[in-house]
């Protein structure tokens, strides 16, 4: 085993570094009082080829693995940017790459490379179904070269901020199949096409996130648009859904670094009572043991990532990090605004924006709940609670 970050690590660590720093709290702040979208941040990551890392290269991408998109997107976070706006561009990427037909990623890869494409939309969530997934009720009905497609989806992020979305969707009804994740299948929606066959509508939230509800009534999607097998969506997401868990542990884990690194240097300078706050062991040893935390989530990330690069099974892996990563970064969140004191609820510190930003990660893309039931199941052959 080796602990040591290689040179292409290092490079990637830099290269971000540069680019984030073109885009200080000042810029984050100022989206964050008009709700809007950061375009220009995002501008400058497609520029520079970052968000198409995951791309094979023979269709114009970086070739790279989760392990160096992990890395991209801690950096990201521990600068204190923000890659929500951006980083389905690189996950949603693996079920085009794994299962789209070769007339398929022609079509599309390389243009989504060249930034001249975004597929930054995954709808699977509708808001009678939740967390089940498989209980999902929109439909897809096959219409001689078309399937038409009816329904609602909830918490759709980035949809109004994308060329191309993926959509999860019924073709067989449910209870079908042998098991419940039967009868799902995968759809490349064109939204240019989409005309008013898809209303969104922003959904505000507790930070300046871009998600929607989306209704969908007589959306007309080509045959050919359908990725994989039919019936066999659900299976087809599910192995990107342990990239998605490995990617978003990496931005807690950036979260969690950026809170130590700002919580150190404040707990250092700020001085009462005649001594640096960061000497009372009451600061300080929350923020140690949040160090801790993160550093082990930060194994469990490269250790999944890892297995996913050699294309091992990684599902307990990516879970586990996940579920670490998130708490570890909501852990030194609290201890950063404990160092900070009132600074820490003043907007210009950026560390109350972090630490409503850095909350989803223990709710989505899946909740640590339901990742302890994975847990359960799967690795200690507990019964199923749900
Ligand atoms: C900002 C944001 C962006 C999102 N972006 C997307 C997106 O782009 N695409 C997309 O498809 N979805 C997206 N989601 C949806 C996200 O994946 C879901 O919110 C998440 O999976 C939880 O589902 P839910 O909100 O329906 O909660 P519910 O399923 O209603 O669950 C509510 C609570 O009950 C708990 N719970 C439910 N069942 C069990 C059980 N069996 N055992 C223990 N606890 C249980 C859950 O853990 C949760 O705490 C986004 C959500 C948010 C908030």
């Amino acid at each position: 085993m080796n602990f040591s970050p290689n040179a292409d690590e290092s490079l990637i660590r830099d290269a971000i570094r540069d680019v984030c720093a073109e885009f200080p709290g000042a810029y984050w702040r100022e989206l964050e009082a008009s709700g809007e979208y950061p375009a220009d941040f995002v501008a400058a990551l497609t520029r520079l080829g970052w968000l198409s890392i995951l791309i094979p290269q023979e269709y114009g991408g970086g070739g790279l693995g989760v392990t160096e998109a992990g890395i991209v997107l801690e950096e990201i976070h521990r600068s204190g940017a923000n890659a929500n706006a951006c980083h389905a561009q690189m996950y949603t990427m693996g079920a085009l790459v794994r299962h789209g037909s070769e007339e398929q990623k022609r079509r599309y890869l390389p243009a989504i490379a060249a930034g001249e494409l975004r597929l930054q939309a995954f709808a699977v969530t509708e808001p009678d179904a939740g967390s089940d997934s498989t209980k999902i009720s929109t439909v897809a009905e096959r219409d001689g070269g078309h399937y038409v497609i009816n329904g609602q989806k909830v918490f759709i992020s980035r949809v109004a901020q994308s060329d191309l979305m993926l959509l999860l969707a019924r073709t067989a009804p449910a209870g079908q199949g042998a098991s419940r994740s039967e009868g799902l299948s995968l759809f490349l929606v064109d939204l240019r096409e989409a005309g008013g066959a898809i209303e969104t509508r922003r959904i505000p939230m507790m930070f300046n996130h871009h998600t929607y509800q989306v209704f969908i009534s007589g959306l007309r999607v080509p045959a050919e648009n359908l990725i994989g097998t039919e019936g066999s969506g659900f299976r087809q997401i599910i192995d990107g859904w342990n990239a998605e868990r490995c990617l978003l542990a990496s931005e807690a884990i950036g979260d969690g670094r950026f809170f130590l690194d700002r919580a150190s240097e404040y707990g250092r300078e700020r001085v009462v009572f005649g001594r640096p706050v960061g000497a009372n062991q009451g600061v300080q040893f929350p923020l140690a043991q949040a160090y801790a935390q993160i550093e082990a989530a930060s194994l469990m990330r490269f250790k999944a990532a890892a297995l996913f690069d050699a294309g091992q099974r990684c599902g307990a892996e990516a879970n586990m990090a996940k579920l670490l990563a998130s708490q570890a970064s909501f852990q030194a969140g609290n201890a950063a605004m404990l160092a900070f004191g009132g600074n820490g609820l003043a907007v210009e510190y950026d560390i109350e924006r972090k630490f409503r930003e850095t909350k989803l990660l223990e709710i989505a893309p899946v909740s640590n709940n339901l990742v302890l039931a994975f847990l359960g199941q799967h690795e200690l052959g507990l019964p199923r609670s749900y």
